[in-house]
């Protein structure tokens, strides 16, 4: 006997979440291991952190780290972590009132927002965007708005940018080095925001997980370190990315004590702390000499090389990175409507995964797609071999449509 379906009405979840999408990046990592590509969507290395953190976590499980720790960061981590980020900016940190340690960046910045933002407060978030910038303020209750950078060179416009600050912002975010575009703000750009920011009383919101990660001739600039920006800052950033730990999820937010005291509350009552053991292995990380830093760009000047050599023989343009380690590939010759579809051709057709460029721009933009170059050379050869694929796909545009009709995109 069947049961009669009763339709009672059932309780509707909060009509914010409908304003934006599951993650479209992670996404592509899962639709990418499902047909086998190289993941050169979500961002994140394919090699082992550096010896030291390994060692650290060796002891970290033998050590008394397996409780909470203080809500606000590991008192050891915390150290070392104001002493790098002295070291860096020149500014004066005190761990106990300066720093709340969060779980990666992507909780920081969560945390910064709704530190700044009351509902129905606006914040200004430069296209394109990292997609959580959106997500955040919505989740905030406030509501973004969108100043453009235009490719290739990705520049904003000073009337756009004073024009979104007369409509009293209560932050801007500053994703720098900036994913996904490659730009690095200069000093003059970053005082020219933190001018206007002043000037309307809005707090800047800098995420910086790729700090350590610039190109030569482009220099890394603090924004909380320029002259009088600091008490209008709540920098954001992670351990992620600078030493290769982006499952370990550790990230910072670093502001002036006030503000710092209510992000504590935020970060409290959404995480209590990230995890203990890890912040201790993480502490040998944070204590390498600033030779390990000269390293690392030099890792990734290379890998950068390496993957754009391979870019350059498909005869398609792309965005050359002044800083982090993704490319946006026009692939508007390859005459995809629909940049989604044309992601999915990339997994399945070429077996390279990135990520639809439309879901880091604000208005409709079909032509990019994000990938990144964080992998062993072997990786990137094997992924550069594949795509050298993609001329004999230009030089015959035929063979687009008719791969398109076989694999039913
Ligand atoms: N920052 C990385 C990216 O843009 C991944 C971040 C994440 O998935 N949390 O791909």
């Amino acid at each position: 006997m069947r049961l009669a379906i009763l339709r009672l009405p059932m309780p509707q979840t909060a009509s914010r979440l409908h304003a934006f999408t599951e993650s479209v990046i992670r996404g592509m990592s899962r639709l990418s291991s499902r047909h086998g590509a190289i993941n050169l969507a979500q961002g994140f290395p394919d090699f082992d952190p550096p010896e030291p953190l390994l060692a650290g976590l060796e002891r970290a499980t033998r050590g008394p780290h397996h409780q909470y720790s203080v809500t606000w960061g590991a008192p050891r981590f915390r150290n070392a972590l104001a002493a790098k980020i002295q070291r860096d900016t020149g500014l004066e940190v005190d761990p106990d009132r300066h720093l709340v340690v969060t779980c990666g960046s992507t909780e920081a910045m969560m945390v910064a927002m709704m530190t700044a933002c009351d509902p129905g407060d606006r914040v200004v978030v430069f296209s394109p965007f990292y997609e959580n910038y959106a997500a955040d303020a919505i989740l905030s209750g406030a509501e973004p708005i969108y100043v453009p950078m235009e490719p290739p060179d990705f520049r904003y416009r000073r009337e756009a940018l004073e024009k979104a600050f007369e409509r009293k912002p209560k932050a801007i975010v500053v994703c720098n080095p900036s994913n996904p575009t490659g730009k690095v703000f200069t000093r003059e750009e970053l005082t020219e925001i933190l001018a206007l920011a002043e000037r309307h009383d809005a707090f800047v919101i800098l995420d910086e997980p790729y700090e350590h990660i610039v190109y030569e001739p482009h220099r890394h600039v603090y924004g909380a370190a320029l002259p009088g920006a600091f008490e209008r800052t709540i920098t954001c950033n992670s351990l992620s990315k600078t030493y290769s730990i982006t499952g370990w999820r550790l990230g910072y937010v670093f502001a002036r004590p006030e503000v710092v005291a209510q992000a504590r509350k935020v970060h409290d009552f959404l995480t209590v702390g990230a995890a203990a053991p890890l912040q201790e292995a993480a502490v040998a990380g944070l204590e390498m000499p600033p030779s390990y830093y000269d390293d690392l760009r030099r890792l990734y000047t290379r890998k950068r090389d390496v993957f754009l050599g391979y870019l350059r023989r498909t005869g398609l343009p792309f965005t050359e990175p002044q800083g982090a380690y993704y490319v946006m590939l026009d692939i508007s010759v390859l005459g995809f409507e629909d940049d989604v579809r044309a992601a999915e051709w990339f997994i399945r057709e070429i077996g390279v995964a990135g990520v639809p460029g439309s879901s880091f721009f604000r208005h409709p933009e079909h032509r990019f797609l994000r990938l990144h170059f964080a992998k062993r050379e072997e990786t990137l050869v094997a992924a550069g071999e594949r795509l050298e694929k993609l001329a004999g796909y230009i030089a015959d545009p035929s063979r687009v449509l008719e791969s398109r009709k076989r694999l039913g995109l």
